[in-house]
């Protein structure tokens, strides 16, 4: 072996102080990505399995950065929510969300529009307030949006963040429990959060129709969750076999490339349109 373990020590320490060197500058980097239109937000069709319409859609950030291009919610995000930022950027995702949301309830008043909001966000008091102020001046209906919670590993407070989904829910905004079934989310939000609905991860989505264990697992919850009242949604449904599955199992909503992938909302509009048409 080349290295001793003080040089094994030695790279380690350099990677680590470069990655945090640039999580660093991204945060610096969000204010002005924000204000320069190179964030967005992109809306993905959730698909009701009963009606075969399309009764909501999840709005999913998007960030072009200025220098490195498009930069995956899955790295940043995490980034983001290990400082304040993550709040300027749900509230920027709210915005928006709400203000395309009211220009398709002219045509579909039904519609809801779901975002995501890190659980650890919950905890703070000053975001509840700002939260609320921009649903006041957006002028929409609460019940028409959704709010996905996924618990953060971070969550120190679970009590705070289950008393703010109350106080959401008691303006009428809807819950949804994002990830089921991963450790992020678990029984405990069942039995604790005041849910309307359960989306499955795509972890035991994908291979349910071919997998026993993952089907039994799916129905089951499915039944559960119905059993509380709880809506289902099943996330990444990419192929007509794990469509079948699902409906077979009578999991309420569909998402998933197979129905559409995320699109930026003058093509979810069109998409609305055709909906209608159909
Ligand atoms: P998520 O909430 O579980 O969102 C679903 C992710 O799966 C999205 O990735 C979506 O584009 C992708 N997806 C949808 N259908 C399929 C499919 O059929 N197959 C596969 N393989 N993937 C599919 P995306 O947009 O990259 O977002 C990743 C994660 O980043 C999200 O996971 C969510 O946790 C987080 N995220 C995205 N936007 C926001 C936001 O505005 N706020 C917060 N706090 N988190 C966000
Ligand atoms: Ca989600
Ligand atoms: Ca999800
Ligand atoms: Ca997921």
């Amino acid at each position: 072996l080349a290295l001793s373990n003080g040089e094994l020590f030695h790279i380690h320490a350099e990677t680590d102080s470069a990655v945090a060197e640039e999580e660093l500058s991204l945060l610096g980097d969000l204010d002005s990505a924000l204000t320069y239109g190179n964030v967005s937000v992109v809306y993905q069709p959730k698909l009701d399995l009963a009606s075969g319409r399309i009764t909501s859609a999840e709005a999913l950030v998007r960030w072009t950065h200025a220098t490195r291009g498009p930069l995956r919610p899955d790295y940043f995000i995490p980034v983001l929510e290990k400082s304040d930022r993550i709040a300027n950027l749900t509230i920027f995702v709210v915005r928006r969300a709400i203000a395309d949301l009211k220009a398709w309830m002219v045509t579909d008043p039904a519609l809801q529009v779901a975002v995501n909001v890190s659980a650890l966000l919950l905890q703070s008091a000053e975001f509840l307030s700002q939260l609320k102020k921009v649903i006041q001046e957006g002028g929409v209906d609460p019940h028409r949006l959704i709010f996905e919670v996924t618990e953060s590993a971070a969550m120190t407070a679970p009590d705070r963040a289950a008393e703010a989904l109350l106080a959401l829910k008691g303006w009428g905004i809807g819950i949804s429990v994002d990830d089921y079934g991963t450790g992020q989310s678990t029984l405990t939000y069942l039995k604790k959060l005041p849910l309307d609905e359960l989306k499955i991860d795509r972890s035991f989505v994908e291979h349910a129709h071919q997998n026993r264990s993952d089907a039994v697992l799916v129905r089951s919850t499915i039944d559960m969750a119905h059993e509380l009242g709880v809506k289902v949604v099943a996330e990444g449904v990419e192929t007509e076999e794990c469509l079948q599955f699902l409906r077979m199992a009578g999991c309420d909503m569909a998402q998933g490339y197979l129905i559409s992938a995320p699109l930026p909302s003058q093509q979810f509009e069109q998409l609305l349109a055709a909906n209608r048409m159909a």
